[in-house]
């Protein structure tokens, strides 16, 4: 069998570091085809240099020759490549067979869908992309006959579960409704006057997770349950009112499937990336991750408890997001990433992030999506609208 050529979208943040763990574990397997990122070029270089990869691309001209001419003094062949159609040239090119799509926020939206558009294996771990346009995403799917396999632990959990034929819809596949499952993020427990004064850095050190920072904030927020409330509904076909989180902040359960006839499935692990990534990758076969065996017996306890809307508003804007369709989800997201950045350079408050997406999804109109132009249309309206809401507020 000859290897599959692998391209890694966002090779050098979290998940791309995890992914290339897993890869490099099964050299029969897996070969690297092109490695993607846009700072942490050293990350990058170390990457050329274990993977070999043939095409290497960065974020611009100036980062390309600087890597180019220290892979060329080291006698590699990697090809260095920049700015955003170069990204979705290695997504699509003819040689590949598996994208891992983690790129962080919109910016991985056109990438992916290129692998989408070209028929590839998709791993996504981009929930951004699929969040904004979710219709044209999953009808780019169907019409490619691409392979879309969920990265997310979340969802890849689901997937597990789910019957084999669910995308007809949950009722006739026998699935009563999903029940995600929320860690509740390193605040779970803080008290709404604690959650005034929380700072970048209690927001980004995750109880469970080891993450990049935009997803680490989201956590806290519990922005990034609804988003993956939005993400399960386009991934299995499901209503909002079909999908319930929960919270279980131990993360072992990473979700589970009822089904009409009173059972309840699961998918249980230690909370380690490389866990969802070695499924995705080797689906429907099964391949060594490098994560440990869980201990029930040193996890002991299972705990599950209801979300806080008062304290944790993003996951009801979310909810209603998903509810009112169109380019609402779209327009969550954007300003999301901007409150988050925001939040991010110390500019805002934590408690502020919720208010500034609810100030930009009532003064803009939620529209019926015509086409991926429309899509990032709304994306940039709902930037302009919170970063000006930032610039009035903000310090
Ligand atoms: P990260 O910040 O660690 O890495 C992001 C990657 O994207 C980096 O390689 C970075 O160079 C690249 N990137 C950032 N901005 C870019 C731009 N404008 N253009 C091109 N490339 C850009 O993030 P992460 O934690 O690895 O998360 C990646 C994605 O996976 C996110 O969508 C996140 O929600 C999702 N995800 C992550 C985890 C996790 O455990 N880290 C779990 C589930 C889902
Ligand atoms: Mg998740």
């Amino acid at each position: 069998m000859s290897r599959q050529q692998v391209t890694v979208l966002g090779a050098t943040g979290s998940i791309g570091v995890s992914t290339l763990d897993v890869i490099a574990r099964h050299p029969s397997r897996y070969q690297v085809f092109a490695l993607t990122g846009y700072s942490r070029m050293s990350v990058l270089a170390a990457q050329c240099r274990a993977h070999r990869p043939q095409y290497a691309v960065v974020a611009d001209e100036v980062q390309a020759d600087v890597l180019q001419a220290e892979l060329l003094a080291e006698g590699l062949q990697t090809e260095v490549l920049h700015g955003a159609d170069a990204l979705a040239r290695v997504a699509a090119d003819d040689a590949v067979d598996v994208v891992m799509a983690a790129i962080v926020g919109a910016a991985g939206l056109r990438p992916t869908l290129a692998a989408v558009q070209a028929g590839k294996r998709v791993l996504l771990a981009n929930k951004e992309a699929l969040v904004m346009s979710g219709a044209l995403f999953m009808e780019a799917v169907k019409a490619s006959g691409a392979r879309l396999l969920p990265i997310d632990s979340e969802h890849n959990a689901i997937f597990q579960c789910m019957p084999e034929h669910y995308s007809a819809g949950l009722g006739k596949a026998g699935v009563r409704r999903i029940l995600l499952t929320a860690s509740g993020g390193p605040f779970r427990s803080f008290t709404y006057e604690q959650l005034l004064q929380v700072t970048p850095a209690q927001a980004c050190a995750h109880p469970n997770w080891s993450m990049g920072q935009k997803i680490s904030v989201d956590s806290a927020s519990m922005m990034n349950k609804g988003l993956e409330l939005i993400e399960a509904c386009w991934l299995f076909a499901a209503h909002p009112d079909q999908v319930e989180v929960v919270v279980h902040p131990q993360s072992v359960v990473h979700s589970l499937v009822d089904y009409v006839d009173g059972s309840v499935l699961a998918q249980l692990g230690n909370p380690d990336m490389r866990t969802p990534i070695a499924h995705a990758l080797a689906w429907p076969e099964r391949i060594d991750s490098g994560v440990s065996a869980l201990d029930l017996l040193t996890t002991a306890r299972l705990d599950f408890e209801a979300p806080d809307p008062v304290r944790f508003p993003c996951l009801r804007l979310a909810r209603e997001a998903a509810l009112a369709g169109g380019t609402s989800c779209a327009l969550l997201n954007a300003a999301n990433e901007v409150a988050v950045e925001a939040f991010l350079a110390g500019r805002v408050r934590f408690v502020d992030i919720p208010v500034i997406i609810e100030d930009t999804l009532n003064r803009l109109p939620s529209e019926a999506v015509r086409d991926l132009e429309h899509i990032l249309q709304a994306d940039r309206s709902a930037r302009e609208h919170a970063s000006s809401w930032v610039e009035a507020n903000g310090s």
